[in-house]
């Protein structure tokens, strides 16, 4: 299969935003709905592999795009760069939608293993064999690729649960596998979206004419379902407080890093630099099964590239096992007294950092989360929908 090559280097990030950003303001407005397949470009910008891992940040995007055009003729693209945001905040104020979608996946799984014909379909559907046109190559395109459109997600999505009526948490768990980008916010809430959970009665019909259109005639399934009906489920929690971690008043000692796929960037490490970092990937953690090739490979590619470009800030670098015993006894073989990390927001990495900080604490080393000023700027903006969030761009641009 031709494709567009994901190289996992900051620099191939970085060539790939300067590549884009002139195409940033009317053209991709125009154009961002249309997938013209694997091998082309098209009008997006097929930034997220390297946005999602931090190896450039959505503030570096925004500014440089700012850069060459006006908020309001980039105003599509600035949204669309703000989603990441809105749905990273919005789950953080709602952490049991995670371990609700967790335990669904888990159910789903049991059932597959029971009923013959649920099995049958499911497989049929990650294999890219349902003869769906369009769907069963979307299904492959990921495996061999980790990468799919925006608007190929959606009518993946839409399909996956309306027309072939199959559980969306195994379909959030078919991509969580193997896009290069998967991300425990975007990809849940996203699935959410399309089924009706997220904006209560609203949800997303996938049409052989939209898909026709949107695709320059490369396909045109027939036999979908034409009703979208809400999936059933709790009405959404309500948004919890944002308490996110300030910096304390740190004992003296040994200062360690740990660095995880979240955020491989560690911005807040000042001259001299961690003593001992640890390297570990939380990115298995995503789904009760195997991880796909090629979202594996860019998630272990970007951390080597991190490693690189930090090294002379980061001390005796390991690359850990994602437990919180293989931590704790990192910590106390190098002698740490302070542990500092990026702050992962809710998925996996946050689910083994908070394990982690147990353990250290028992060893009496503290773990100090570091939040991303973007982060905390934006994501107590994310209480309601995102046209309320959407009000707070304006001002969130001025800060960066
Ligand atoms: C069912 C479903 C599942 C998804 N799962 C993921 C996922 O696991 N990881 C992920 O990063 N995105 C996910 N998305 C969002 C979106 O599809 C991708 O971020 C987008 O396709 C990335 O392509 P791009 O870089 O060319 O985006 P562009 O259109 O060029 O947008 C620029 C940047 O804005 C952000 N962005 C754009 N659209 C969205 C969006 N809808 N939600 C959040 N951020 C967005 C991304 O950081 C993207 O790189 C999902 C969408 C759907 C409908």
């Amino acid at each position: 299969m031709d494709q567009i090559i994901f190289t996992p280097t900051r620099a191939a990030g970085l060539e790939r935003l300067a590549d884009f950003t002139p195409r940033a303001g009317a053209a991709y407005t125009a154009g961002r709905n249309t997938d013209p397949g694997p091998a082309q470009n098209g009008a997006v910008s097929r930034l997220s592999p390297w946005i999602r891992h931090r190896l450039v940040t959505e503030e570096e995007v925004l500014r440089t795009v700012l850069g060459r055009h006006t908020p309001q003729a980039a105003a599509k693209f600035i949204d669309e760069v703000f989603w990441r945001a809105y749905w990273k905040g919005w789950l953080e104020m709602r952490p049991s939608v995670w371990t609700g979608y967790r335990a669904g996946v888990a159910r789903a799984l049991d059932r597959v293993a029971t009923e013959a014909g649920l099995r049958r379909d499911w497989e049929a559907a990650c294999k890219g064999e349902t003869g769906i046109d369009g769907f069963d190559d979307w299904a492959r395109e990921l495996v061999a690729t980790g990468w799919m459109h925006n608007h190929a997600r959606m009518w993946f999505a839409s399909i996956w649960i309306f027309t072939l009526r199959l559980p969306w948490e195994l379909g959030a768990d078919f991509f969580a596998r193997h896009l290069m980008d998967a991300d425990p916010a975007s990809n849940t809430l996203g699935w959410r979206w399309v089924a009706g959970l997220h904006t209560p009665g609203k949800t997303y019909l996938a049409t052989t004419d939209n898909i026709r259109r949107y695709t320059d005639g490369r396909f045109a399934p027939t036999g979908l379902s034409r009703e979208a009906h809400p999936i059933a489920g709790a009405p959404n929690p309500p948004a919890m407080a944002l308490d996110l971690p300030r910096l304390g008043d740190l004992p003296a000692g040994k200062v360690g890093l740990i660095l995880h796929d979240e955020d491989l960037a560690p911005w807040f490490l000042g001259a001299p630099g961690a003593e001992a970092t640890l390297f570990i990937s939380a990115r298995a953690g995503f789904s009760p099964l195997a991880m796909g090739a090629a979202g594996a490979a860019f998630a272990a590619g970007a951390a080597t590239d991190a490693v690189a470009r930090w090294q002379g800030r980061l001390g005796r670098v390991t690359q850990g096992a994602a437990h919180a015993d293989a931590i704790a006894d990192w910590a106390a073989t190098e002698g740490l007294s302070v542990v500092r990390a990026a702050y992962a927001p809710v998925g996996p990495t946050a689910d083994l950092l908070a394990n982690a900080a147990r353990r250290l604490a028992e060893a009496g080393c503290v773990l100090e989360p570091v939040v991303r000023p973007y982060d905390a700027r934006a994501w107590p903006h994310a209480t309601h929908g995102f046209f309320k969030f959407r009000e707070a761009i304006a001002r969130l641009l001025s800060a960066l």
